[in-house]
């Protein structure tokens, strides 16, 4: 088999290395202290699952350091369900605490039921944001409060180098090419309630990452999400999975492109307002009122 590099591997010798690049990204970017409490995002899928694995075996050799876990149930039946076995079984067979909260706990609505009342509100307008939008910033806020739940100093998330690659280019293509500067393996504490968040897997390949988990007999839940976007992101994981077969590397170049760019980036955006407290929920927000208020607000949910 071969690596990333090019290398041609035996699967001891893989799996040594996908841990390696972890411990490097972890050591480059000074990711975690030998006491921190790390909470690792676990939805099933292979990607968090496998995260869990690696940070298990590396937290095992830092006697100060605790690892937990924690899943959003988003309420999503039939997909959401089967996955967190596939998250309770992991942590169970890695004896790591683990901790759900759900959407309808949270923000008393499911998925489900968020999509229905669009899907019934879009008959009416057209236009609008697609389940995804509402998801991915609800799923933010829940990650942050169940981080803060376990008492976590770190959250751990299993964004991986086809992710990071592809959010990066998706910025630009949707017009916010500032915002590509916020794509950075260690999102820092921008706020007292805010748990800051690092991205241990975030210079390995999705295909490395299968690989490991299937060297390893990882079990995770492989069904996609019913409502997951059809629209540019799996484009564009297409195309640059096309361009990357042809011209390996291209993935990390754009990675590393940013990199070179950020403090510019960072620079420009002279006079950022700092993180204030949403006047309805109390957690950080860009603005009076948070987005996940705004959203629910929206929906006639609060
Ligand atoms: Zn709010």
């Amino acid at each position: 088999m071969r690596a990333y590099s090019g290398e041609k591997l035996c699967a001891k010798c893989f799996t040594e290395s996908i841990e390696d690049k972890v411990r490097a990204t972890i050591a480059k970017h000074d990711m975690f202290k030998p006491d921190d409490r790390i909470a690792v995002a676990v939805s099933g899928g292979k990607d968090s699952v496998t995260l869990l694995h690696i940070l298990a075996k590396i937290e095992s050799g830092f006697p100060k350091a605790t690892l937990c876990a924690v899943t959003v149930d988003e309420g999503i039946r039939g997909y959401r369900d089967e996955a967190l076995k596939f998250a309770v079984e992991n942590c169970r067979k890695l004896g790591v605490k683990h901790t759900v909260v759900s959407f309808k706990e949270l923000f008393d609505i499911q998925l489900d039921e968020l999509v229905n009342k669009l899907r019934k509100d879009r008959k009416r307008n057209s236009g609008g944001l697609s389940p995804c939008a509402y998801c991915g910033v609800l799923r933010r806020r829940a990650l942050n409060l169940a981080a803060r739940r376990v008492k976590a100093d770190k959250l751990a998330l299993a964004h991986n180098l086809d992710d990071e690659a592809q959010t990066i280019l998706l910025n630009i293509m949707h017009g916010d090419a500032l915002r590509v500067a916020r794509v950075k393996p260690v999102l820092e504490k921008k706020h007292p309630l805010f748990v800051p968040r690092v991205k241990p897997l975030g210079e390995v390949p999705e295909k490395e990452v299968a690989f490991f988990a299937y060297l390893q007999e990882i079990e995770f839940q492989s069904v996609p999400c019913p409502y997951a976007s059809t629209a540019l992101r799996s484009d564009m994981r297409v195309m640059l999975n096309r361009i990357e077969e042809k011209h390996a590397g291209t993935k990390f170049t754009v990675l590393k492109s940013i990199e070179k760019i950020r403090s510019a980036l960072e620079a420009s955006v002279k006079g950022t307002v700092p993180l204030q407290e949403c006047k309805f929920c109390g957690e950080p927000a860009a603005n009076e009122i948070c987005m996940p208020c705004q959203m629910l607000h929206e929906l006639g949910v609060r």
